[in-house]
């Protein structure tokens, strides 16, 4: 039979890696991005630059891919909604429509009766102050952010005039947590009750980017058995099909809260490479390109760290030991504070 072949929207190091795992299931891969020097672009057999909306563009790429996915959540709804008009997308783009909202994602979570932050939405400064009961709290814009950005600290309405926030887009205001840990469970769902999912991995953020995960996550029985149920519980009533993430907080008291949801492999679960028989990208490319779904299994314990700007030259030409694995995402350019690479330490 004539290989698969897969199309990725989004040309980011997730899209990579997804390529990777790709060829080594004798899936062929085309990526599609905005972004001429994608780091994809190495990974891939295929690659399209195109703005997000060129019709004439999404064409020739629909036509030469049998399946179709997205590595990415901001990819613009409308894109996602064409190309699914075509051939279908997985996970359905109306997922993404739902949690590129942190308002939605949130109101979503309420519905299904998961804890979250207490959060309100906010449009004006009037709203924060009429919402006080969640200070000290964290103001985040509802669409776009990603590793902390767009997002403010409010301690008191007194700073407020300090951080010159403009209002022309809309935020949520979130209460914030005291933390204990925060932990993160990927599954990858292939249809009805029919999934395989991986244990909590324990994450470390720093300056709201993650810095470490490593599992087992250090928590309690009852943290591990809530956090899964809950995470199948959101991929069964989202329909999702592949790869999808929930990142939870665990506060000084032991509380359980869902943080968000990533409608796509997740940073946390780069460890399943080296940790698992079939790591999530693996398992994502199975799931959406209709592939067996096999039995995933932990061979080691492992950590990973995120190699954050010019943290990856101490890498690069690094003799490694047999128990690390080190992944450069060849990006063009080094820019501080920029997921440039990973290394996972199995044991
Ligand atoms: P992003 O989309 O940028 O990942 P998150 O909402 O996950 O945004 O926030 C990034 C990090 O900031 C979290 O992993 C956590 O460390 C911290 N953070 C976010 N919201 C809260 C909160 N309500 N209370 C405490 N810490 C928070
Ligand atoms: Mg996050």
């Amino acid at each position: 039979m004539a290989k698969p072949t897969l199309g990725i929207i989004g040309g980011g190091q997730l899209g990579s890696l997804l390529a990777e795992a790709a060829k080594k299931i004798e899936v062929n891969t085309v990526v599609f991005s905005d972004d001429p020097n994608s780091p994809a672009k190495n990974f891939t057999d295929k690659f399209i630059y195109s703005k997000y909306n060129d019709l004439e563009n999404i064409d020739k790429f629909e036509k030469v891919v049998d399946f179709i996915t997205f590595e990415f959540e901001n990819i613009p709804f409308e894109t996602l909604n064409t190309i699914n008009q075509k051939k279908p997308v997985l996970p359905n783009p109306k997922i993404n429509k739902i949690i590129q909202n942190r308002y939605s994602e949130k109101n979503f979570l309420k519905k299904l009766n998961i804890k979250t932050t207490n959060y309100e939405l906010i449009k004006s400064e009037k709203d924060i102050e009429f919402n006080k009961k969640l200070l000290p709290g964290l103001l985040k814009t509802c669409t776009l952010g990603y590793d902390g950005k767009g997002q403010y600290k409010i301690n008191k309405i007194d700073n407020l005039s300090n951080l010159n926030i403009k209002f022309n887009v809309k935020f949520i205001l979130e209460k914030l947590i005291n933390l204990k840990k925060e932990i993160s469970v990927i599954v990858t769902r292939f249809g009805k009750n029919k999934y395989e999912i991986y244990e909590p991995i324990e994450n470390l953020h720093e300056h709201q980017i993650l810095k470490k995960s490593k599992i087992p996550a250090d928590i309690s029985k009852e943290h591990i058995e809530k956090s899964k149920k809950w995470t199948i519980k959101i991929a069964e009533n989202l329909d999702y099909i592949g790869t999808m993430c929930v990142e939870f907080f665990i506060d000084k008291k032991d509380e359980l809260y869902v943080n968000e949801i990533a409608p796509r492999v997740h940073n946390s679960g780069h460890l399943t490479i080296n940790s698992h028989n079939i790591s999530q990208f693996e398992n994502h490319v199975r799931a959406v390109c209709k592939l067996e779904q096999k039995k995933t299994k932990k061979l080691y314990n492992a950590e990973m760290i995120n190699l954050l700007g010019n943290e990856i030259n101490n890498y690069r030409g690094k003799i490694l030991k047999k128990n690390q694995f080190f992944y450069d995402y060849l990006k063009k350019e080094i820019k501080e504070k920029r997921k440039m690479g990973h290394v996972t330490i199995i044991e």
